[in-house]
């Protein structure tokens, strides 16, 4: 099952049946629009609500290839008809700061042709790592400075949902064949003129929604690991 996330990741609110409940708080859901922790981005916190009583989620995680919701209370059982809301404050910063990575990736990409070897978006601040022999905090400054002119260009961010044979073709989605995931269908999420990625996260519609990025540190991690934080703002 793939969230609701993966086709409308602005939908705060949806209606569910729990399909399976372990221990008495780990409910699988037959869908869901919460963002499972994955792939550097945070899970999605709320609640759902049967009949007028709150059950929190407190985490959500992938497991077996499903999205298992942790709640904060007992009470939940198999066949419960729900409807779940997520927290939107939190998502739409961590969709903010998810496409802000995106867009620094491509940056620092395009300037300097290192790839980027992780990643992890986070309340207070995020953070992008990459490769890269030399290590120039002016450059890395100018390219923090690059992502907010692309913001304030307010390019459209659109995703898809294409087949595994679609994704090989498409030139530096993923640079490495293995890389492409071993699933049929791949997500992909474009930034109009500036990249094309394979993302299974959340992102806003169009760049201005970000605000502003602002570089908080950039770091040595090693002989050839950079890694740079940054914070995204409401913008001017
Ligand atoms: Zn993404």
């Amino acid at each position: 099952m793939r969230g609701l996330y993966i086709t409308d990741s602005y939908l705060k609110r949806f209606e569910a049946t729990a399909k399976e409940v372990k221990d008495d708080r780990f409910v699988v859901l037959d869908q869901t629009a919460f963002y499972p922790n994955s792939g550097g981005q945070p899970h999605d916190l709320g609640v759902l609500i049967r009949e007028g009583e709150e059950f929190p989620v407190v985490y959500a995680g992938l497991f077996g290839g499903q999205i298992s919701h942790e709640l904060g209370r007992v009470g939940l059982v198999s066949g419960d008809r729900v409807e779940g809301s997520i927290d939107w404050d939190r998502r739409h910063l961590f969709m903010r700061s998810h496409t802000a990575c995106h867009l620094l990736s491509a940056v620092i990409f395009r300037e300097t042709g290192a790839m980027i070897t992780g990643n992890q978006i986070g309340e207070k601040r995020s953070r992008v790592d990459f490769s890269l022999d030399e290590f120039d905090r002016s450059m890395l400054a100018e390219s923090v400075e690059k992502v907010n002119r692309i913001i304030n260009e307010d390019r459209d961010v659109k995703t898809a949902v294409i087949s595994r044979e679609e994704a090989l073709e498409i030139p530096d989605l993923v640079r490495l064949e293995k890389d492409v995931p071993e699933r049929e269908e791949i997500r992909t999420v474009e930034v109009e003129g500036i990249d094309l990625q394979a993302c299974g996260g959340t992102h806003v519609r169009s760049t201005k929604e970000i605000g502003r990025v602002k570089m908080l540190k950039a770091e040595n991690k090693g002989k050839s690991n950079r890694r740079v934080y940054f914070e995204v703002s409401e913008g001017d």
